[in-house]
Parts: structure tokens; sequence; C-alpha cells
């Protein structure tokens, strides 16, 4: 290290002058502003610096402005995942869930949420809340790092340690584990305990809580999940509820979270509480082609296909689940909860189809590209900056080819990806710049 008293002289400043904003215009032949349930024909986004500026058809193009014509493609506002984890990548068919959380250090678990949240943010999610399995505090770190341009990933809302009943989601493992558990959980009894963990968590640079109500054998109290709320909506911020057992669904709603995740159970009783509370359900399950991937020729046949089985019931009662959520007019928010290795799919597609599965539940398109825009935004309390393409929301958008709002599976053609008014993806390569003052 050199002297200090460097740093105590008069840096030269190079002759750099600040430079104003830039200002671009993207024209695409379609938009989906997040709450019309019709495209936009002939579209113009104006944007300067980070923010939107100005959305119609056939804006007259200020002299000036970069323009950057995306031809016929759709533009959408960038989605959200509101249940993400980029700090654990599972390998499926291993069937060891334990190995990465205690084999990889937290520092190198950040180095693996750099590379899944590129991969995140080139499928066209722009932002996530990260819920947890990110060691001590990795998911802050990620997040500081992205705001900071160290590495390009999405807007990350983290949560830091997941609060939870004693036993974390490891309930089996003996007490000589319990540190290896408290990297990962903070285990809370009595709501003195449950006050200081959310207090914790927002020392640790949280922006969000998650909690596990339940871990198959401890159900956190009413009480409990009461302070929990109390104390994150003192903040305004989020608290994301993860629930398996009617009883945990149902202390969770009446202690007033703002999403139930998974939703494995859904009582009868609990769905009109969660009309009436605008509870959000965020469902994770996806697609019943996932079960296809047990695949024979890796093992015991029986075995693979008695697991096979299993997926596809299992996946067939969560569509109906979902569907009578959605009839009972639950709000749904998407969130993916990927943490698993799809062969020959990148973090980001692989969430992205677990969107496209609500189709499989029937939701129209029109609800599953609201689910991942402006639903998921309200539930991130950011509705007044993300989730819609409007005047003075920041600059996240999205181009698929096709129309997303006519076949879903549209949104797996990403061509272009804009974050914050950066592009961070264009499929047509660098392009030639157009100034509209030249046009
Ligand atoms: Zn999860």
């Amino acid at each position: 290290m050199g002297s200090l008293l460097l740093w105590s002289l008069p840096l030269p400043s190079w002759g750099l002058e600040p430079e104003a904003p830039t200002r671009i215009a993207l024209r695409a032949a379609r938009l989906f502003d997040g709450k019309r349930d019709k495209t936009l024909p002939d579209a113009v986004v104006l944007i300067e610096g980070s923010r939107i500026q100005a959305v119609g058809t056939g804006l007259p193009i200020p002299a000036g402005t970069r323009v950057l014509d995306l031809g016929d493609v759709t533009l959408l506002p960038g989605l959200i995942d509101a249940h993400s984890h980029l700090l654990l990548d599972l390998d499926a068919q291993s069937g060891d869930s334990l190995g990465p959380i205690f084999q990889q250090s937290t520092a190198e678990r950040a180095l693996l949420g750099a590379k899944l949240g590129r991969e995140v943010l080139e499928a066209g999610v722009t932002t996530v809340r990260d819920l947890g399995n990110s060691g001590l505090n990795g998911d802050v770190a990620l997040r500081n790092a992205i705001q900071r341009g160290w590495v390009q990933g999405p807007r990350i809302l983290a949560s830091t340690r997941a609060l939870s009943p004693h036993g974390g989601q490891f309930p089996t493992l003996q007490s000589p584990a319990q540190p290896l558990i408290e990297q990962e959980y903070v285990t809370i009894s009595g709501v003195e305990e449950a006050r200081r963990a959310v207090r914790q968590a927002f020392a640790d640079g949280a922006d969000c809580i998650k909690v596990i109500v339940d871990n198959g054998h401890n159900v956190l109290s009413l009480e409990e999940l009461k302070v929990i709320v109390e104390e994150a909506h003192r903040k305004k911020r989020s608290v994301a509820a993860h629930t398996t057992l009617d009883e945990s669904i149902r202390v969770a709603v009446q202690a007033g979270v703002d999403s139930i995740e998974h939703g494995y159970s859904l009582p009868d009783d609990v769905v009109p509480l969660m009309v009436r509370k605008r509870t959000f359900l965020v469902p994770t399950d996806g697609p019943l082609e996932v079960c296809d991937s047990f695949d024979a020729k890796a093992g015991d046949v029986e075995r693979q296909r008695k697991l096979k089985e299993r997926c596809r019931r299992n996946l067939t009662r969560a569509q109906e689940r979902l569907r009578r959520a959605v009839a009972a007019g639950i709000r749904v928010a998407a969130g993916s909860d990927m943490y698993l290795q799809l062969p020959g799919l990148t973090r980001g597609q692989a969430s992205v189809r677990w969107f496209i599965a609500y189709a499989e539940a029937g939701l129209k398109p029109v609800d599953i590209l609201r689910a991942a825009t402006v639903n998921a935004a309200e539930l991130l309390r950011m509705q007044d900056q993300l989730g819609s393409v409007e005047p003075n929301r920041l600059a996240d958008l999205v181009a698929v080819e096709g129309d997303p709002l006519k076949d879903i599976h549209a949104l797996k053609q990403v061509r272009f990806v804009m974050k914050d008014g950066q592009v961070v993806l264009d499929a047509a390569g660098p392009r030639k710049q157009v100034d509209a003052a030249t046009r």
C-alpha cells in the first residue's frame, strides 16, 4: 500500500466534463405496456438516462436522439422474478441437496450468482427478489456488485438469511450442525427473537424478508409472524412466506404477509382471506415436461418410472390449485424458485419456462405477463418504478420475437434487453448509429 498522504492531494480532473444523459428512442412493431390487455402498434418509447420519458404510437422523435429500430418484435416491461435463488445451483440428478450449501463459501456462491445473474438478465428478467440460501448475506454482496457495475445482472432485492423455526430447512440435521444451519437461516423462538431477526436482516442490508413458516417439524406461531410483518412493514418492505402446510399458510395470511410462496397447500377457508387481504400467491411449480427429465437411461428403470409418475401427479395437483386460486380472485406474482441445473437451458431460460408453465393451469397470456410485470412490481412495492412502460418509470424493457399476448411461448425468443436505460443485449449486434436529426 502506498503513502496515505497521496490521497489527501487534490486529484486532476483529466479534463472530463460530466456527460449529458443519453437520449434513446426505441421503435417496435408492438408494445405491451403492462396495463392494457392489447398491444400498442408502431410503438415508440423515448428514454432519457435511466428513465422513460414518453410512450406512444408514432411519437415524434426529438433531434439528437439515438434511434434503435427493433423491427417486428413486441416490447414489454422488463420481467420480474419474485422468487429467485441466484446463489444456489443444484444438480438435480445427484440427489445431494445440501452439498453446495455446505461445500462452497459465500464468496464462491456470490461469484456463481454473478454468472447466473447475467444469464437471468439476458433472458429478459431485469429484476429479481432473491429469497435466501445465499450463505452469509452473499445476496447483498451480489446486489451491490451489480449496482456498482462490477458485474452485469438483474436489479436484486435481497432478503439475507431467511427467518425460520428451529432447524431451518434442514430440521433432521443433528445439533452439531447448528452453525451450518445458522449460515443459511436465522432460527427464531419467541416474538422478541422474531423482532430482533428482522432488524438484523435490515442491518445486514436486506430489501425484503423471507420467512420459512414451517419446516415439516416446527411451525412459527401467529404472534411471531405478526411481529415479523409489523417490523418489515414499518420499513415498507415485503414479507415472503414459504408455507407447505394448511396450518402454516393459515397463520401466515392471518399475520398479513405480502406473498405466499409455492402455496403447496391452499385450504378452502384460506382462499377468501387471501382475496380480502390482497395476499399474492407466487406459484413455483413448473411445466409437466420437466417430469420427463427423469431419464430411464440414468439408472434404475423402475425407480425412474415411479419418480416420473410422482412428479406428474404433484404438478397436476399444483395446476389444479393455481386454477382454483385464480378463479377465486387471488392475485398471482411470477416466481420461478429456480435453483436447479436444467440441461440445455441457462438459469434465465429455465426461470422463464416456469412462468410460461402457468398457462398449463389455464392462465391467459395477458395474466402471465401481468404476473411477471405489474403484479410482481406491486408485490416488491416498486410499482412506481417498475413493471409498466410509462413516463417516469425506470427504462427496463425487453423485446421478444412474435406476440406473447397471442402465444406466451414468444417469451423464449428474447431479442433485446435494456436495464436502467442501458442496452444489455441486442440480438441484432452492433447497430449503425442513427440520429433522429439526420433522418
Ligand atoms: Zn425458494
